[in-house]
């Protein structure tokens, strides 16, 4: 076979398709769910095309970054009362989710003819620190705001898909404030931007980072950026700044159904706050469980130590 990033004729090694230094950080996330294929299984999620050299050499540098970003800022769980500030490299980032998003295409056999010779070249060339124009990135907290402790519908730290859904408007058409009662918005579209060729999502427990990679002779690539930066609830990432203040992008309901993004007006967010004074400002429920998880976790990380 030829491997995937050289493209020379080799016997392929195995590559990580989230890199296992990012999956060492997470070990009681120990069972993969694929959900396209609807298969769990125990092993890493991985693929087997990319030969020694280019796996051990060439593209580990990424590894090393993800794992350095990730391990500092997003190992610990946040509320939407913090301030998050993160220092960033924005070539490495695009690398980083430039890689997954391949390794992850390869692994469901999709069209990874985007990732032409010029990307190719970017991941291996360690010393190319020019980011993409034509590649935007954004990023926010992942925060659960709902009632719903985290484990009691998985234990979902880690998770990415393809093309996630972006509303252009509200789901929530109205919400009556005398009986609480909320009004779904119907006919809410699926904001479609011009000349997008493909977008990931990808959550690493508290951040969600959004890949967004454009044709690569598109003139809209400026207004999109400025569509997504003013209307969704997530920080445009950029090569000049170096740091960067994360809003919370998450609200009771995307948190948990991964793979939507909402307008910063949805009324989803709304709704989040409505409740919560509903529930007298805090969910002590909530908080019981989670400390008890917590213990029983402990174990599950000795248990499945990498
Ligand atoms: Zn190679």
């Amino acid at each position: 076979m030829k491997c995937a990033y050289c493209g020379k004729e080799t016997k392929g090694t195995k590559e990580h398709i989230i890199s296992s230094a990012i999956l060492d950080l997470f070990p009681e996330c120990y069972l993969t769910y694929d959900g396209l294929r609807k298969k769990v299984y125990k092993s890493d999620p991985m693929i087997k095309d990319v030969c020694a050299k280019c796996n051990n050499e060439r593209i580990s540098y990424i590894d090393s970054y993800a794992k350095k970003i990730i391990s500092q800022y997003f190992t610990q769980k946040y509320t939407d009362q913090d301030t998050v500030e993160i220092e960033y490299n924005y070539t490495m980032i695009q690398k980083m989710l430039l890689k997954y998003a391949f390794n992850d295409m390869r692994s469901h056999k999709d069209d990874y003819s985007y990732f032409d010779e010029e990307i190719l070249h970017f991941l291996m060339g360690e010393k190319d620190n020019v980011p993409k124009k034509y590649i935007t990135v954004l990023c926010g907290l992942a925060v659960n705001v709902s009632p719903v402790p985290d484990a009691l519908l998985g234990n979902l730290k880690l998770q990415w898909c393809k093309d996630p859904i972006i509303y252009s408007n509200s789901v929530i058409r109205n919400i009556d404030y005398e009986t609480g009662e909320i009004f779904l918005n119907d006919d809410v579209k699926k904001l479609c931007f011009d000349d997008l060729k493909l977008s990931y999502l990808f959550r690493f427990n508290s951040a969600q980072f959004l890949l967004m990679c454009w044709d690569k002779c598109s003139t809209k690539i400026r207004k999109n950026n400025i569509i997504l930066s003013f209307q969704y609830p997530y920080y445009l990432m950029k090569l000049e700044d170096k740091k960067a203040k994360l809003p919370v992008c998450t609200n009771g309901f995307n948190y948990h159904s991964f793979g939507f993004i909402n307008a910063k007006w949805d009324l989803l967010f709304e709704v989040d706050l409505m409740r919560l004074a509903a529930y007298g400002g805090e969910y002590k429920l909530k908080e019981i469980y989670e400390k008890e998880w917590e213990k029983e976790e402990e174990k599950i990380k000795k248990k499945y130590s990498r």
